[in-house]
C-alpha cells in the first residue's frame, strides 16, 4: 500500500456504508447482561505501522467473550508446552455451533479444537497457578503486556454468565469425565467466566491483531509470545476462529480471526497489519453482522486476503 494512502477516509467511509447492516443482527441473549448492549453500534480500527486509524464506536467497552480463547491459547501453549496442550485438545474445525457438545462423545474424546467453548475450557485448565486468581493473573498479564496498560472485567457480565452458564457447566462436567480437564471443574469454570468477561474496546483489539501480526512482539519492539504459538493461535482462527461461519469469512475476508459474542472481531493480517470491528447484533452463527461486513469491504480495498 502507497505511503501516503488515507487509512481514515476508507475507514470513515466504510462505516458510513456499512452501519446499516447492524439492524440484520441480533443481541446475544443467553447471557441476560450481554442484552443490554446498544445493537446499533458499529466501530471499525486499523492497526498500521503509521499508527491506529478508527472510525465509529471505538472507544466503546466491551467484553471480549471468545476472543479470550486466542490469549488463553498462547497462555497454555507458552507455559505447558505444545504436546501438553495437543493431548487435552484437537485441530479439527467442527462444523458445529461454539457451544455445541455433540462431537464430545462421538469424536476421539477430546475437543475437537480450542475455538470451541469445550476446547476453550479443556485449555483454561491447563493454565498454571494455585488459584483461581494465580491462574488469571497470567491472561491478564499477557494482555498487559500486549495493551500496555491494566485489565479489568465487566464483573456484571461475569456474575451473568456464571450464573447462567449451564451449558458451558455441562461440557464442563462431560470434560471431566473423558479425563479431559485438569483439576477442579468449577475452579476452571470460573477462569473461563472471567476470561470472557474482560473488557477491551475495538482499537485494543486492532493493537492485539497487530501484536500477533508481528509474530508475538509488542508496540514497544518487545518479545512476550514466541512466534510458534502465535503462528498456531493464528492457524486456528484461519480454520475454526468464526466457528461453523470460518469457511465463508475465509473466502470472503481470508484473514486469520477471532469473533465473541459480544460483538467484536479480532483479525490478523500477517506482518502488515491488526485490524479489528465491533457491533454486537450477531448473525445465526454468533458472528457480529456490521463486523463481518466491514471486513469484507476492507479486504477487497486493502487487499487483505492471505490466500
Ligand atoms: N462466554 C461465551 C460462552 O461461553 C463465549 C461464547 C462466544 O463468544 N461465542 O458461551
Amino acid at each position: 500500500m502507497n505511503a501516503l494512502f488515507d487509512y481514515q477516509v476508507l475507514l470513515d467511509e466504510i462505516l458510513k456504508e456499512h452501519r446499516k447492516h447492524a439492524e440484520r443482527g441480533q443481541l446475544a441473549s443467553y447471557i441476560p447482561e450481554l442484552k443490554k448492549a446498544d445493537p446499533k453500534m458499529a466501530g471499525v480500527a486499523l492497526m498500521t505501522t503509521r499508527g491506529l486509524f478508527e472510525a465509529g464506536d471505538t472507544a466503546v467497552n466491551f467484553t471480549l467473550q471468545s476472543i479470550s480463547k486466542v490469549i488463553s491459547l498462547l497462555v497454555a501453549l507458552e507455559h505447558r508446552g505444545v504436546e501438553a496442550v495437543f493431548a487435552k485438545v484437537g485441530s479439527e474445525p467442527t462444523g458445529d455451533s461454539f457451544n455445541s457438545i455433540v462431537k464430545l462423545e462421538t469424536s476421539e474424546q477430546k475437543p475437537l479444537n480450542p475455538m470451541i467453548n469445550a476446547g476453550a475450557i479443556a485449555v483454561c485448565s491447563l493454565i498454571p497457578g494455585q488459584s483461581v486468581e494465580e491462574r488469571f493473573g497470567l491472561i491478564a498479564g499477557l494482555l498487559e503486556k500486549i495493551l500496555a496498560r491494566p485489565i479489568e472485567i465487566d464483573e456484571s457480565v461475569y456474575r451473568s454468565e456464571k450464573e447462567t452458564g449451564h451449558r458451558n457447566r455441562a461440557l464442563a462436567y462431560f470434560l471431566k469425565d473423558i479425563n479431559g480437564l485438569e483439576g477442579d471443574v468449577e475452579e476452571v469454570l470460573d477462569l473461563y467466566f472471567r476470561q470472557c468477561s474482560i473488557l477491551v474496546n475495538c482499537a485494543d483489539l486492532a493493537r492485539i491483531g497487530m501484536f500477533l501480526a508481528t509474530k508475538g512482539i509488542n508496540e514497544a519492539g518487545s518479545p512476550i509470545v514466541s512466534a510458534n504459538a502465535v503462528r498456531l493461535a493464528s492457524t486456528f482462527m484461519v480454520t475454526c476462529g468464526m466457528y461453523n461461519g470460518s469457511g465463508e469469512f475465509a473466502i470472503q475476508v481470508g484473514i486469520p480471526a477471532k469473533s465473541g459474542i459480544a460483538g467484536g472481531i479480532l483479525g490478523v493480517v500477517p506482518g502488515r497489519y491488526g485490524v479489528a470491528t465491533f457491533g454486537p447484533a450477531l448473525d445465526r452463527k454468533g458472528n457480529s453482522v456490521v463486523g463481518i461486513s466491514m471486513l469484507r469491504r476492507l479486504s477487497e480495498v486493502l487487499d487483505l486476503s492471505i490466500f
